[in-house]
């Protein structure tokens, strides 16, 4: 047999991870090889989850826009018809596009694009099984685990990606469901709610907390939330826990009852989707074979410089600690990197931003008042509503508000939380103001244009130390 061939790293796992790493490290001059078994790259990000959502929320909010909200704008629209399988097209081609993209990067960078899935031989070494048949083997100085997360399944139903799906199925269903059930109001729970709402169906999301949005959503956001999109005709039952589901008919049934137990009753749908969570996902790797410690929750352990108890081995993105988030991988995968070149890397976890892309969009970055009050930082809160901002008012979207929390000594910014069009983008500036240190008045004292949209985040900056203009 031939030699196996010697890498400075290895990247297992093509996903934002893994790619962004393995771009970076080209650029670095290190050589370079990126293993992936999907047989395309991007991961779950560019393939099943970022990517092909918004594509489906952009075009399901267009022509749920185009149904309910032309008319008091002056626009007369005559037959208006879901093409449902052209709206998947144009998913699958931003998909594409985007996963070719990353490939030509690859070709541009000197990295080796080896397709197939990994496993450890020894700590240097990982065989590869070929997408296309047969084995190599190759060698690395370095290894970098970026094998990402996976569904976290609910006991007792079997998914079938038909009628019981994940969010892989529920980027792909060839037909509105007349019902849908969704398991789990965070944030895969409600944008895909939102599309297939859009798009006709009768959805009903069933949530064990009191509150949407998942873990650090502010409360304040997610009641506003919650209202806008039961307004919007999506279902609700908080505080409400699935006991037993039952898919072995044509339509699913699940029984649920009150969290604290009590009042039961039994939904009906011709589709039910399981969004509790994902959790890390390292099959396969043979991980037991080398002795590399994962936790209880699955999540491969890591120091700060992203080793594992083996040092050249290190681990980025979903499938070790921190939020399942692509930009917070993408992050990871610089920083690793840097580690491996120069020993120094950086990632500020308090700067992370999160964004749902319903409509309206909500995002944030830094701590919610719950986490303060939990920590016992003393804050300052000012909001601005949309509805007093020029910009919102001509767009006829006014739904939402800008939330500021600072030091109330310091006036530093500690959290921006925002519900609104657009919120996405705009959480931008709040990111770069918390990663900068700065306080709520370096914000409102900054010229903000008119008439836009930011003006709002401008105005609850101001409302946080003084008082807001417009409101
Ligand atoms: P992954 O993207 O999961 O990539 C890991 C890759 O490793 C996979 O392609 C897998 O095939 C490969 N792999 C695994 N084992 C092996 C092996 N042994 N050998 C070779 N290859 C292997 N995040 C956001 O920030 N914004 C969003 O809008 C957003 N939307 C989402 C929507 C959905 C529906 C879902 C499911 C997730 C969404 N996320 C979003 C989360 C985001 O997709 C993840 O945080 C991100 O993909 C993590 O990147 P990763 O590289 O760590 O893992
Ligand atoms: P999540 O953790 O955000 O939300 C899961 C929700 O399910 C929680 O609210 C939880 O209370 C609820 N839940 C758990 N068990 C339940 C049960 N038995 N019955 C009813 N409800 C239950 O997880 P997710 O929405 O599945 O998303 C997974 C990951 O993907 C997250 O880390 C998320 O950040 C990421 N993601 C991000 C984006 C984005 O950035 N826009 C989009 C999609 C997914």
């Amino acid at each position: 047999a031939s030699e196996a061939k010697d890498y400075d790293v290895i990247f297992i796992g093509g996903g934002v991870a893994g790619y962004v790493g393995a771009i970076k490290a080209g650029q670095e001059g290190l050589k370079t090889a990126c293993i992936e078994k999907r047989g395309m790259l991007g991961g779950t990000c560019l393939n099943v989850g970022c990517i092909p959502s918004k594509s489906l929320l952009n075009n399901s909010h267009l022509y749920h826009q185009i149904l309910h909200d032309t008319k008091k704008r002056g626009i007369d629209v005559g037959d208006v018809k879901l093409n449902l399988k052209q709206m998947m097209k144009a998913k699958d081609e931003s998909v594409a596009g985007l996963t070719k993209g990353v490939e030509f990067l690859f070709k541009k960078n000197g990295v080796d694009y080896i397709k197939g899935a990994g496993a450890f031989v020894n700590e240097h070494e990982v065989a590869v099984n070929l997408v296309d048949g047969g084995q190599t083997q190759i060698k690395g100085k370095n290894i970098v685990i970026a094998t990402g997360s996976e569904t976290t399944p609910f006991p007792g139903l079997t998914i079938d990606e038909k009628k019981v799906i994940t969010s892989t199925g529920a980027i792909a269903l060839e037909q509105v469901p007349k019902r849908m059930v969704v398991i789990g109001g965070g944030i895969i729970g409600l944008e895909m709610a939102s599309v297939w709402s859009r798009l006709g169906s009768d959805v009903t999301v069933v949530e064990f907390l009191g509150q949407i949005g998942g873990p650090g959503m502010d409360a304040d956001i997610a009641k506003q939330a919650h209202k806008i999109l039961a307004k919007q005709g999506i279902k609700f039952k908080l505080g409400t826990k699935v006991t037993k589901g039952d898919a072995s008919g044509d339509i699913v049934k699940l029984d649920v009852e009150a969290a604290k137990g009590g009042k039961q009753e039994t939904l009906e749908a011709e589709v039910v989707l399981c969004a509790i969570g994902r959790r890390p996902y390292h099959e396969g790797l043979g991980l037991e074979n080398i002795g590399v410690e994962v936790d209880e929750r699955k999540r491969i352990v890591i120091d700060q410089e992203y080793r594992t108890n083996i040092p050249h081995i290190r681990v980025v993105g979903d499938c070790t600690f921190g939020p399942m988030l692509a930009h917070k991988a993408e992050e990871e995968a610089v920083a690793v990197v840097e580690f491996i070149k120069h020993g120094t890397g950086h990632v500020n976890y308090g700067a992370i931003p999160s964004v749902m892309y319903t409509h309206p969009e909500v995002a944030w970055v830094g701590q919610n008042e719950k986490e303060l009050k939990d920590a016992g930082i003393k804050y300052n809160v000012g909001s601005f509503p949309f509805t007093a901002n020029s910009r919102a008012k001509t767009n006829l979207d006014t739904d939402g508000m800008v939330k500021f929390l600072s030091d109330a000594e310091t006036d530093r910014i500690l959290g921006v939380h925002i519900i609104g069009a657009n919120a996405g983008e705009m959480i931008a500036e709040g990111t770069l103001a918390l990663e900068y240190g700065a306080s709520s008045e370096d914000v409102a004292r900054t010229c903000h244009a008119h008439p836009t949209l930011a003006e709002a985040f401008k105005e609850a900056a101001m409302a946080t130390y003084s008082k807001a203009i417009h409101f």
